[in-house]
């Protein structure tokens, strides 16, 4: 990237996380203090409501998930600024559950101006998060959660992370349905949810009629489908927000950023940058979504993806990845899942994308990928899904990489 890329990219405030992915903190805190200056201070908060509750969120959320990057005076200064700025939808799931006991401090006081979005089957035994299923553990991680923010009550209680069948059934025949039902009726969680990544147990959930709020992965990268030598949005991936939209279901976005990416011309699978910005305007276009939610290890992070809101047309208009062509993205996976099946039942984009994912340095990835029914290490190396893909993804090679990485 050349000085002149690099400059644009700060302005739009990619250069601070594409920087700190290289290590260079200190470098990127003094260039990003420099460059971005009061911007993030400009512009309107925008907010939109989540159907059938009356509440309404800002277009932009934080999420805690990497918070433990900052110190507990960093992570006051993250909830002073985001309750002066109007900021209010707070997601706490974190990969670090010290960081808790600094948020629950950082609330007091301004409970009120948060909508919160807990997560119901995170627990962290010895402050590490983990998922689970088995309910005497669901209830006391959620106890526990509100114990430590301080709080008698979630705005919004996610049920979390359901991205198979079989997990699926596991989580209304452990109870946690109804537990989160229970929840809503005696006032603990006041709208109900879940979070997943698969557009099938979305359809799932919403087919029970209870669900008021989902967070879901979105981004271009996700949502893009190769056609006729160009790009087309994937049509279930369309009906799922189209249908949560008719329902009154509202999407919380998380992965805006494809993991950061989307923001390097390297890694990008549309063979260009996007700024945080641009990322940001393509979810809020989604129908049903109602808030992007960033992990955030800083308030420099927060500040970051504000300046969507004072961005001028230009700067939002994403309209350029849909000229990318399939020549820009051989070789690149962009998990459209056109190479399954596989002969040994492996999710190949869900594998490719929990490595990919990691490597940008998601704390939750490797366990994401750990729950998973079969890994890389179960490839047989047949070749079988690679003439599927039509970007032409070294799949034997990927499986065989991912198998290294994450030791399965
Ligand atoms: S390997 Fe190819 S076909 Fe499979 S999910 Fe990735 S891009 Fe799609
Ligand atoms: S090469 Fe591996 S991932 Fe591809 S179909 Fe065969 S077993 Fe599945």
């Amino acid at each position: 990237m050349n000085r002149r890329d690099f400059l644009k990219l700060a302005s739009l405030g990619t250069a601070g996380l594409l920087l700190s992915g290289c290590g260079l903190q200190s470098r990127r805190e003094a260039f990003e203090e420099q460059q971005l200056g009061s911007r993030a201070e400009h512009g309107d908060v925008q907010y939109r409501p989540i159907p059938h509750t009356g509440v309404q969120v800002s277009t932009i959320g934080i999420g805690c998930g990497s918070l433990h990057e900052s110190s507990p005076e960093g992570i006051a200064q993250v909830f002073d600024y985001a309750a002066d700025r109007g900021i209010n939808l707070v997601d706490t799931v974190m990969a670090d559950f010290s960081t808790a006991v600094p948020i629950g401090q950082a609330l007091k006081g301004k409970r009120q101006k948060f909508i919160t979005q807990m997560h119901i089957g995170a627990t962290y035994p010895n402050n590490v998060y983990t998922r689970t299923r088995d309910f005497a553990k669901v209830r006391e991680g959620f106890e526990t959660q509100l114990r430590m923010f301080q709080t008698d009550y979630s705005d919004i209680g996610l049920i979390h992370y359901v991205d198979q069948g079989e997990d699926y059934d596991n989580m209304v025949n452990n109870g946690l349905l109804d537990y989160a039902q229970k929840l809503k009726q005696d006032g603990v969680i006041r709208h109900i949810g879940f979070s997943s990544h698969s557009v099938e147990m979305s359809h799932r959930f919403l087919d029970t009629g209870l669900i008021d709020v989902f967070m879901f992965s979105l981004n271009p990268a996700y949502d893009f489908v190769s056609s006729g030598g160009g790009m087309r949005l994937d049509e279930s991936r369309r009906k799922l927000y189209e249908r949560a939209q008719q329902l009154g279901a509202a999407i919380t976005v998380m992965k805006a950023y494809g993991g950061g990416r989307l923001l390097s011309e390297a890694s990008s699978p549309f063979g260009q940058a996007m700024t945080p910005v641009q990322c940001i305007q393509y979810c809020l276009d989604r129908p049903a979504v109602v808030s992007i939610i960033p992990g955030v290890r800083n308030l420099m992070d927060v500040k970051t993806s504000l300046l969507y809101y004072s961005a001028s047309p230009e700067e939002r208009q994403y309209s350029q990845i849909l000229q990318a062509n399939a020549k820009d993205m051989d070789g690149v996976c962009i998990y459209c899942g056109h190479c399954q099946p596989c002969v040994k039942s492996i999710d190949i984009a869900a594998v490719n994308k929990f490595y990919d994912l990691a490597q940008s340095g998601d704390a939750l990835a490797a366990d994401h990928y750990r729950r998973l029914s079969a890994k890389a290490g179960d490839c047989i190396q047949c070749g079988q899904c690679e003439p599927r893909c039509p970007f032409h993804v070294a799949i034997r090679e990927r499986m065989k990489q991912t198998q290294a990485y994450f030791g399965e």
